[in-house]
């Protein structure tokens, strides 16, 4: 099973993949997460794209295209989750042509929708456990003891440098201009399914594995 979770930033993609990594053995493929990682460790194709990250622009589809590939080589048993890839149709049209090389396909879409305002507020309060990826929130999901991770103890919590009002301006018009294109792609191809990101975390995760069961 490969799905692709499409939706604006700050829609709930990120947290959804890791339940279904949890409970379906998936591999979640975020390339935001791998070109965060090139950054960090300093590689020089990290350092060439900090500045486009920052600013909330696309990073060119080559590199992307690049990250995904070389991780789809080493193959998943449960499927993979493509999270924030593809983001333009270039993109979406190189994945066919790399799962098709492997037999493969795209087996469901779902778009996680939410209001633009919902997103700001989720967006510019969120942080990351560096240690164990759990997704925290000042207002909605503060951890029980400040700067510590209830998960797993860790006092390595993050907040990106894109998450702020400016970069989120710009990380929705990318969104809108160059990704959105492929929600009417995929209708076509008739693989798109619509769940409300709003619910509740555990509401959105059913309505996914709903999605997944008819798909399967
Ligand atoms: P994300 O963590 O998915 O919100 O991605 C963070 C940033 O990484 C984006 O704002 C882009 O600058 C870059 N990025 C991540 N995935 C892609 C992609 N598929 N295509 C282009 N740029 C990307």
């Amino acid at each position: 099973m490969n799905l692709i979770l499409l939706g604006a930033p700050g829609a709930g993609k990120g947290t959804q993949a890791r339940l279904l990594v949890e409970k379906r053995k998936m591999q979640q493929l975020s390339t935001g997460d791998m070109l965060r990682e090139a950054r960090s460790s300093g590689t020089e194709m990290g350092q060439r794209v900090a500045a486009v990250m920052d600013r909330g622009e696309l990073v060119t589809d080559e590199i992307v295209i690049g990250l995904i590939a070389e991780k789809l080589d080493s193959g998943s048993e449960g499927g993979f989750i493509f999270d924030g890839f593809p983001r333009t149709l270039a993109q979406a049209d190189a994945l066919a042509d790399l799962l098709a090389a492997k037999g493969q396909a795209i087996d469901a879409v779902i778009e996680m929708r939410v209001e633009d305002e919902v997103l700001v507020d989720r967006v510019s309060g969120r942080f990351t456990c560096g240690n164990c990826g759990e997704v925290w929130h000042d207002k909605t999901r503060p951890t029980k003891v400040e700067g510590v991770c209830d998960a797993c103890g860790s006092t390595d919590l993050r907040r990106r440098p894109d998450d702020n009002a400016e970069s989120l301006r710009q990380r929705l018009m990318e969104y809108y201009k160059k990704t959105s294109p492929l929600l009417g792609y995929y209708h076509a191809k008739g693989s798109l399914h619509v769940v409300n990101g709003l619910a509740p975390v555990s509401d959105v995760e059913t309505a996914i594995s709903g999605v997944l069961e008819a798909a399967g």
